[in-house]
């Protein structure tokens, strides 16, 4: 069916992205620095040529995830971490702001980009959330690109996972303590995707896509595929996707609570982005893209950076990784 689109108010649109938060050197290689700069400027070239020509918000934030899950500098499709057993099990999201359709799958091991599977869910399923085999299967039925495990392999991921092993297995012979939420380990694996946008139509939509975290264990799923965690978009407020800490994005709900305090509270999107990056979450756990239904823009994080961009109808394009 053809969707019919009227033109917003004077053709506004914005868009934020991001490639992952958490402890990034300084004294990382010149050369890979820029290496991520590049991309990042291609993704929102690739989000403001859908947006500038009227296009909609939903499919300016799939086709930058997408870009960006192809991109093995991130940790999303191609470069995806590695997991406890040496596999890659992927989690993605999407959602439209202006129906509060969503469509998410988790520890998924055959699809080249989880995003297109995860919009997939929204528009021809009455589900919100597949899961494991039965999101391979779902693949499979809709005739989506699928690869072997041994496709998202990359040396760099490899080697984060082997030095993760090697950390187990020194702390092994140590008395085991339980692990507590009060002392987050340094929050290495960065490279998590998403992108936010407004159309020039007023609609809003939010996109992630992520491996998880190095080294997990027994199906763990994070926040990126939660929607209302990692994910969220509501025309009356803003739209929001998150990296960092994924439990820690779930136990707090960041992004509808992003969203909530702008609902309910009050708040500007930059007030609320930091009251809850800020106030609730822990030092280091990560930060949040978001952009609101008037195109105001908000990337906050509390990490050492956040690989971020930047875009909008005024002529604004920008992408930062620290301060
Ligand atoms: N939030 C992601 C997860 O917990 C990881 C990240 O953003 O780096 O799966």
């Amino acid at each position: 069916a053809e969707v019919v689109l009227s033109r917003g108010e004077g053709g506004r649109w914005a868009m934020a992205i991001h490639g992952g938060a958490g402890t990034i050197p300084k004294s990382m290689p010149e050369e890979r620095k820029q290496a991520y700069v590049r991309s990042m400027r291609a993704a929102l070239e690739v989000g403001r040529g859908v947006l500038a020509g009227g296009g909609r918000s939903i499919d300016a934030v799939e086709k930058v995830v997408r870009f960006f899950e192809d991109d093995s500098l991130f940790n999303a499709g191609k470069g995806a971490v590695f997991d406890h057993e040496g596999g890659h099990e992927l989690d993605a999201a999407i959602m439209d702001g202006s129906d509060l359709s969503c469509g998410a799958v988790a520890g998924v091991r055959t699809v080249k980009n989880p995003i297109s599977l995860a919009r997939l869910v929204k528009e021809r399923t009455r589900h919100v959330l597949l899961v494991g085999e039965g999101a391979d299967r779902f693949a499979a039925e809709m005739g989506v690109e699928r690869v072997g495990q041994d496709y998202f392999f990359t040396q760099y991921r490899y080697d984060q996972w082997q030095e993760e092993l090697e950390k187990e297995r020194q702390g092994s012979d140590r008395k085991r303590r339980v692990p507590s939420r009060h002392q987050p380990p340094p929050h290495r694996q960065h490279g998590t995707v998403g992108a936010v946008a407004l159309d020039s139509h007023g609609n809003l939509a939010a996109a992630t896509s992520t491996g998880g975290t190095t080294n997990k264990r027994f199906g763990r799923v994070g926040d990126s595929p939660i929607v209302g965690a990692g994910t969220y978009a509501n025309n009356r407020t803003c739209a929001v996707s998150g990296t960092g800490a994924g439990e820690e994005f779930i136990r707090h709900a960041v992004a509808h609570d992003i969203s909530a305090l702008v609902e309910y509270g009050g708040a500007s999107l930059q007030q609320a982005a930091e009251r809850v990056v800020n106030g609730k979450l822990r030092k280091g756990d990560g930060g949040v893209i978001a952009v609101g239904r008037d195109g105001a823009i908000a990337m906050v994080f509390n990490s050492e950076g956040m690989y971020r961009g930047a875009a909008d109808s005024s002529g604004r394009f920008e992408v930062k990784i620290w301060e």
